[in-house]
């Protein structure tokens, strides 16, 4: 007898903890309603297909025991997480995998962690590994990394794999770990809004490599591994100390091939930063150092019971990304101005920003409205219409087998 195990795993949205991974700092995403599933039956000829219901992806067939670039396109996903699990000596059969999902693509929502997780817990469940989540998770993960060769964080695989329904997701960059804290939006009549700016991702790769390789020149000149590690001292402190050491030539820094970007063309003098990226830096450290501050705040009025407070903390968190982070576009911010206009509690953007998505906390019969207002202010810039829909906190991955 074939049996079919049937993996489900949700998508996930950021509530609040942005450019904050890449630095050992705090993100906060939850589950979504929105999953994606994969239908898998083992197969004894040491091949797997695969097919997907999306629009475009076309159905393909490949060994159990490719290497990355055997296999391109969306399989890739598929065949990387066979790739990642043979890796660590797990002897995957071959299998026919069918994918279903209602998580778009390319909104910024993770549909690249669902579709990974959605197999892993099929797979997992398929052949007996009784793996834990979050090694789950760092598999999906090095999928995305050794395999597509997209370089990414394990935050959304951790978002996926432990959501929960009524729970955010605490993780934790530095340790890679998560931990599941009360949300309850429903009970307190709210709802997250997210409305998809449909903005397409201007320079997005090129800004985030230069953020993160300010913040980790910062780091280094500040004599740590990363920015986590000045997280508890008070911000001001920490910039003062920036400042001065920014303005004193230092003499030993650490060697070239230590430095954090050392792809960089080398500076006449390296040790005294010009005064504007001086002032650049700065900012960017007071973002994600106020950021992780702002993650924690949140998870203290969350466990508090407090979640109508977190509002302000939302739209705080989107000023210092337009203002210190400057990773907004016109599209992000005006949704979030108008969204707070017609009565959101709090709104940011989420996600990499340039473009995408932004997530407004709104009363439970107010959603319409909200979208509505966000609407008009695109129609009045002629901005292409916004997408908008309603999640709250979803239960994570999970894999079923037949009850026959
Ligand atoms: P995001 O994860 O933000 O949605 P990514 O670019 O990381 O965007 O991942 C999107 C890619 O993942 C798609 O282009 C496709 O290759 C793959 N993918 C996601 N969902 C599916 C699906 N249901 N069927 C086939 N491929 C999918
Ligand atoms: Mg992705």
């Amino acid at each position: 007898m074939t049996t079919t195990v049937t993996g489900s795993a949700p998508g996930r949205v950021n509530l609040i903890g942005e450019h904050t991974d890449y630095n050992g700092g705090f993100a906060l995403p939850l589950a979504i309603p929105q999953r994606t599933t994969a239908s898998v039956t083992a197969r004894d000829n040491g091949t797997v297909s695969v097919s997907s219901s999306a629009s475009g992806m076309e159905p393909t067939e490949f060994g159990v025991d490719t290497v990355p670039g055997d296999v391109t396109g969306w399989a890739a996903y598929v065949a990387g997480v066979f790739w990642a699990l043979r890796q660590v000596g797990h002897d995957v059969p071959g299998a026919d995998v069918r994918i279903d999902s209602d998580v778009p693509t390319g909104a910024g929502l993770s549909s690249s962690a669902a579709l990974e997780c959605s197999v892993l817990v099929a797979l997992d469940s398929l052949a007996g590994l009784k793996l834990e989540p979050s090694t789950m998770a760092l598999l999906g993960q090095q999928a995305e990394n050794g395999y597509v060769g997209a370089p990414t964080g394990a935050m959304d695989q951790m978002a996926s794999m432990h959501g929960r329904d009524g729970h955010v997701v605490l993780f934790d960059a530095a340790s890679v770990t998560a931990e599941q804290v009360p949300c309850d939006l429903s009970g307190a009549g709210l709802e997250l809004l997210i409305v998809d700016t449909r903005a397409p991702h201007r320079h997005a790769d090129g800004e985030y490599g230069a953020r993160r390789r300010t913040c980790e020149e910062a780091a280094h000149r500040l004599g740590v591994s990363s920015l986590r590690d000045v997280q508890d001292d008070p911000v001001d402190d920490v910039l003062s100390r920036l400042d001065r050491v920014l303005s004193t030539p230092s003499i030993s820094l650490s060697p070239p091939s230590a430095h954090a970007d050392s792809s960089a063309p080398a500076r006449a003098d390296a040790d005294e930063a010009p005064a504007d990226d001086v002032a650049v830096m700065r900012r960017r450290v007071r973002h994600v150092l106020t950021e992780n501050q702002r993650v924690l705040d949140t998870v203290g009025l969350l466990r508090a019971g407090r979640v109508r407070d977190i509002g302000p903390l939302l739209t705080a968190s989107h000023v210092s990304l337009r203002d210190d982070y400057q990773v907004t576009v016109a599209e992000l911010d005006v949704a979030v101005d108008a969204a707070l206009e017609a009565g959101a509690l709090g709104a940011r953007m989420t996600g990499g920003g340039f473009g995408g998505s932004i997530i407004a906390l709104v009363d439970t019969d107010q959603d319409h409205v909200v979208g509505d207002a966000v609407r008009e202010a695109f129609a009045r810039r002629g901005f292409t219409e916004p997408h908008t829909f309603t999640v709250v906190p979803s239960a994570g991955a999970s894999a079923r087998r037949p009850s026959r």
